[in-house]
């Protein structure tokens, strides 16, 4: 039997053009799967225990992820190149905000439930943090994505994606659309096809999706390549170099570093020129009234800021330090932007800090949804100045979480045997530990408290589901 199967594999490599056509219809029979373990879910499950379904909110809902867009990075925030003119005008309320992951597959899965990732579940599992599929956690069945709220309230939902793993914690939750490897569609590809599924019908919707432009590889068309200069045509310039510490020093090295971040703000022009070109689809449709605007991130990006700290105190099994997200929990990759563009609500840049897990409690509330569900995350309009905001769930490594308090932030790795505060106020770029133990210790404490809550979430109880079939 194994080598009938290591033959059929065999032909199939041989062949680019059944290679292809294995694919799709891979591609396909996994559509297919995933969406009849949606509706076979949905349909198991009663909404009138937990949702008021007598009212049927009509406003459409579009969120769209930047995956790695770092907040610094935009110009309203004063980067130092005019990166997002787009976003820099569009009407709404601006946020900057702790994304509540390092990286894609549990920070989507947090955007989506309104939960922390130790709460929704979908992290990587291990001690020590590995890019391995069988590590790959789903989020707990007994939770209720956004998209499945609006489905049961009426909606037609789309998922798209060109970041597979943005997808994977949420198989069977959500109905994919359009779903690719990494990288694999840009910005206008995906919001061409998320044009096309909006102009269908007239029922309410919701979209999600992931533009994949910032992730490696960058590959912005030839009119936006060069749009800050020339990107010099280095080794891996589309992807990461300079990988170990060792290496990170000296001429090649900076020259490497000022393309790759040059590239990543050509990268960045292009994405907000696609978002504006797609809000003018929203325009020209009439659908600016009727359609929240969500603008996002599932986290940042690091161009080197830490590496040396990283290298000295954090084990990485890769051996790589200071570029790309998921290894640490520094400001560079956990703050994120968050816009909120729709008429009705204020058109002002707020200075509170929010979380990524605020935009699914605040949607319901925008929509008027009446609902006895739990979530980590707060309307976001009526959260206080001073919350304490988490993020966790490594991609490598050790744990890492980060817990931001007002001006204060505190970095925990217990296997990495870290435990700093920095004041931010005075130390924006995190470099300098305060060295007071008793401050340190209150700052662990309270993010003990929060772990704590874990399972003190009522969703367990308002949700009933049937046990067959779920996937528990
Ligand atoms: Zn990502």
């Amino acid at each position: 039997m194994g080598n009938i199967k290591r033959s059929v594999v065999d032909i199939i490599k041989k062949h680019a053009l059944i290679h292809k056509m294995a694919r799709y219809a891979y591609k396909d029979y996994n559509d297919i799967k995933n969406r009849r373990e949606f509706y076979s879910r949905i349909k198991q499950i009663n909404p009138d225990e937990y949702l008021d379904t007598s009212n049927k909110p009509d406003l459409n809902v579009i969120i769209l992820t930047v995956d790695c867009l770092r907040d610094s990075q935009l110009s309203y925030n004063g980067y130092f190149r005019e990166t997002t003119p787009f976003l820099d005008s569009i009407r709404g309320s601006k946020f900057t905000a702790i994304s509540s992951a390092p990286w894609t597959y549990p920070s989507v899965a947090s955007i989506l439930t309104g939960l922390y990732p130790h709460t929704h579940g979908g992290i990587l599992s291990g001690k020590v943090k590995e890019f391995y599929l069988k590590n790959f956690m789903k989020i707990k069945g007994n939770l209720l994505t956004l998209p499945e709220i609006l489905f049961l309230l009426g909606y037609r939902t789309y998922f798209g994606t060109a970041i597979d793993v943005a997808f994977y914690p949420l198989r069977g939750r959500v109905v994919p659309s359009k779903q690719k490897g990494i990288g694999d569609y840009s910005a206008e590809e995906l919001l061409e096809d998320l044009k096309k599924w909006i102009s269908k019908s007239d029922k309410p919707f919701f979209a999600y999706v992931q533009l994949g432009d910032l992730h490696e590889p960058l590959n912005p068309p030839n009119s936006f390549r060069n749009f800050f200069g020339e990107v010099k045509n280095l080794h891996n310039i589309d992807l990461w170099d300079f990988r170990r510490r060792e290496e990170q020093r000296g001429k090649k090295f900076q020259e490497y570093k000022e393309n790759r971040i040059l590239l990543y703000d050509n990268t960045l022009r292009y994405v907000d020129y696609s978002i504006e070109q797609f809000h003018s689809f929203l325009e020209d449709s009439g659908l600016i009234d009727s359609t929240v605007l969500i603008i996002t991130a599932d986290h940042g990006d690091e161009f080197w800021e830490h590496a040396e700290l990283e290298a000295k105190n954090f084990y990485d099994p890769r051996g790589f330090y200071g570029e790309g997200h998921g290894h640490n929990v520094f400001n560079e990759i956990i703050e994120v932007p968050l816009i909120l563009s729709w008429p009705k609500i204020p058109n002002k840049r707020y200075g509170k800090l929010v979380s990524t897990i605020d935009i699914m409690p605040t949607i319901l509330d925008l929509l008027g949804v009446n609902h006895k569900l739990s979530f980590d995350g707060l309307n976001l309009f009526e959260s206080k100045e001073k919350r304490a905001l988490l993020n966790e769930a490594a991609g490598f490594g050790y744990e890492k979480k980060a817990l931001v308090i007002g001006r204060f932030k505190l970095i925990y790795s217990k296997h990495d045997d870290i435990a700093w505060v920095f004041d931010l106020e005075k130390d924006s770029e995190e470099q300098n530990p305060i060295r007071d133990e008793e401050l340190v210790s209150m700052f662990v404490d309270k993010l003990n408290r929060i772990l704590a809550k874990r399972g003190k979430l009522k969703i367990r109880e308002i949700i009933k589901l049937k046990e067959s079939g779920i996937n528990k």
